[in-house]
């Protein structure tokens, strides 16, 4: 298993052609077989990476925080509702969506989450390989294969399970 993110970062540039034809490969294939064995991986790999000792999805991802969020996070650190929003929050014009402003992370130390308990769904849902409908997310789940360990080794593995030799 890789869990360097420089290494992870230079195979997944490696990797780019291959990953297409796998994705392609994927697209034809039997949806709920891959979401199974997804989920086998899932619960292999993931106890033997570190998120704490990694954090890069904390360091690259924009995070959509929601009105839950919102008021989650700022009962958390005890401040208003309306300071959460000035100090961290960028919103579009129409206030239907709204983003962390800052990348990394603001809550983000040490490669630790400082508002763990209180951090938005999109954190806690994040890789989001537990989650059915595989198949219907690819474009979204190989776009972090190159800065997320948890994806890199789930779809390597993946690979080695299903990929025709050539
Ligand atoms: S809130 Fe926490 S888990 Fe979410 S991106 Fe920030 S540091 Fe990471
Ligand atoms: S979810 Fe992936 S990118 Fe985020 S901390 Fe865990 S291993 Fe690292």
């Amino acid at each position: 298993m890789i869990t360097n993110l420089h290494t992870i970062a230079e195979v997944a540039e490696i990797n780019t052609a291959e990953n297409l034809r796998f994705k392609e490969f994927l697209k034809a294939y039997d949806s709920d077989k891959i979401d199974a064995l997804v989920f086998t991986l899932n619960e292999l790999i993931t106890p033997q990476i570190d998120c704490t000792s990694c954090g890069n999805c904390c360091r690259s991802l924009m995070i959509n925080v929601d009105a839950d969020d919102a008021a989650r996070l700022s009962g958390h650190m005890k401040i208003s509702s309306e300071s959460f929003y000035k100090k961290y929050i960028e919103q579009s014009s129409q206030g239907t969506l709204a983003v962390m402003n800052a990348i990394p992370c603001h809550f983000l130390s040490d490669s630790k989450c400082t508002v763990y308990e209180a951090r938005p769904k999109e954190c806690r849902e994040f890789p989001g390989l537990h989650q059915p409908g595989f198949t219907g997310r690819l474009f979204a789940t190989f776009m972090h294969y190159g800065r997320c360990p948890i994806i890199f080794n789930v779809i390597e593995a993946l690979k080695t399970e299903l990929m025709p030799a050539g």
